[in-house]
């Protein structure tokens, strides 16, 4: 199903963005060195029901995982890429963190994720992982508004990814979101420009580039949930939730210092 939202629906979709941008900002500051997993879930959940939302992850169970998450968000470490399962584990000087946040309010989910370094050691080829999943994403929404088709905005990410070296995975990519978090249409990380559904204003997206260092394969962790790259390389994943809008797109998961 593919829904097109109207005004009303917008303007909550757009609250529900700035919360879940918040959130992720105020759990980027807290994750530090010795800072475990299991804290910044316990965070999540505190600040998802302090702003009378919902969490899209705890009671969720796709065919991919097993049995409901039962966290509020995804925590993936260094060689762990996708739906990272929160544990016991604590932070170290150098991990790459990805956080990947959905939350719904109002009736409107939003959906988001940032990677960056814990520490002061910045391995450089984690820096030029993020950048470039951070460049994908700039490019795809850059490419994003009305009557342009998916295929298009496939077509700028891949183009992003793959000129910086990496393998693309199109199991897992970007999808339409609203009052559910994960809808039609689905949006690969590489694909042909011209084809697919064409955008239209009032429809969300959550745009998603992602990559693993040297592969484009990815396990299952014992968890039955967090997906890891099968060489035990670094990976990387950046996301924001845009409108389609009149003449272009507007990102719904901006952080405060960057919200107009
Ligand atoms: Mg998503």
């Amino acid at each position: 199903m593919i829904e097109i939202l109207n005004p009303t629906l917008l303007s909550r979709a757009r609250d529900t963005g700035a919360l879940v941008a918040d959130i992720l900002q105020t759990l980027k500051s807290r994750s530090t060195v010795g800072t475990s997993l299991l804290d910044i879930d316990r965070w999540t959940k505190t600040m998802i029901a302090e702003a009378g939302a919902l969490s899209c992850y705890v009671d969720y169970e796709p065919s991919f995982g097993r049995g409901p998450f039962g966290h509020y968000i995804c925590t993936a470490v260094n060689d762990a890429v996708l739906h990272g399962r929160p544990y016991d584990y604590t932070l170290a000087d150098g991990d790459l963190l990805t956080l990947d946040l959905a939350v719904s309010k109002g009736g409107v989910a939003a959906d988001a994720a940032i990677s960056f370094i814990v520490g002061d050691t910045k391995p450089p080829e984690s820096v030029a992982m993020i950048s470039a999943t951070e460049r994908a994403l700039a490019a795809g929404i850059a490419a994003a508004g009305p009557g342009v088709r998916v295929g298009d905005i496939s077509h700028a990410i891949g183009t992003v990814l793959s000129e910086a070296g990496y393998p693309i995975n199109t199991e897992f990519g970007g999808h339409g979101i609203g009052s559910t978090m994960h809808q039609d249409p689905h949006v690969p990380n590489t694909g042909r420009p011209g084809r697919g559904y064409k955008l239209r204003p009032g429809l969300l997206l959550a745009l998603e580039p992602w990559v693993m260092a040297d592969t484009a394969r990815l396990v299952t962790d014992a968890d039955g949930w967090t997906l890891r790259s099968a060489t035990g390389c670094r990976t990387a994943h950046s996301e924001h939730t845009i409108a389609i809008t009149d003449d272009g797109a507007e990102i719904l998961t901006l952080p405060k210092q960057a919200r107009p």
